[in-house]
């Protein structure tokens, strides 16, 4: 019989959070648990993306951020995630507006950002980590490590339709 191994922890304490307070606060109003909360951890923030200099369009690959965890597509080292990449950008209240337009369309703070409610697959409604996974949202499994790839070769893996 194949081993089964287990689902991954989910890092994310959202234990003892407002009730469903993504649909009754702004996000500048939430605490910093409940925004760390809303992160459905599908990683795809941590694509690498290639900016088009005339027009400003930005498009997602399929390779991961050298400190990517393929497997549970979480930072490897999320506290010193800015100090070893120095590409890293860290999405808060203070930058949303910037840069909430390059995140993917099922990203969380995107979705409540822009007036709609979260997908009934998000963590938050049903209680499991993996269920994010399950719904074919994140890349597990379809995604390159940086290492793997040379810089030249990036617009190969373009995957557009899939963020
Ligand atoms: S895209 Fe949004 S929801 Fe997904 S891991 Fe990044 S911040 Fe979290
Ligand atoms: S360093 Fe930043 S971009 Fe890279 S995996 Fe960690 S959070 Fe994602």
């Amino acid at each position: 019989m194949k081993r089964q191994d287990p689902a991954p922890a989910d890092p994310i304490d959202r234990s003892g959070l407002r009730p469903e307070f993504w649909r009754r606060f702004p996000l500048e109003e939430l605490t910093r648990r409940e925004w760390e909360a809303l992160c459905d951890g599908c990683g795809k923030c941590c694509l690498l993306k290639l900016e088009d200099e005339d027009t400003g369009e930005v498009v997602y690959t399929s390779v991961a951020c050298r400190l990517l965890d393929l497997g549970t597509c979480r930072c490897g080292n999320y506290p010193l995630r800015r100090q070893l990449v120095a590409g890293c950008v860290v999405m808060n209240r203070d930058n949303l507006e910037e840069i909430i337009d390059w995140m993917p369309r099922s990203c969380a703070y995107r979705l409540l950002h822009d007036g709609h409610d979260l997908e009934d697959w998000h963590p938050l409604i049903t209680g499991d980590p993996e269920s994010t996974h399950r719904a074919g949202i994140s890349l597990r499994g379809r995604m390159t490590a940086e290492y793997d790839v040379d810089e030249d070769d990036l617009e190969d893996h373009v995957i557009e339709d899939q963020c």
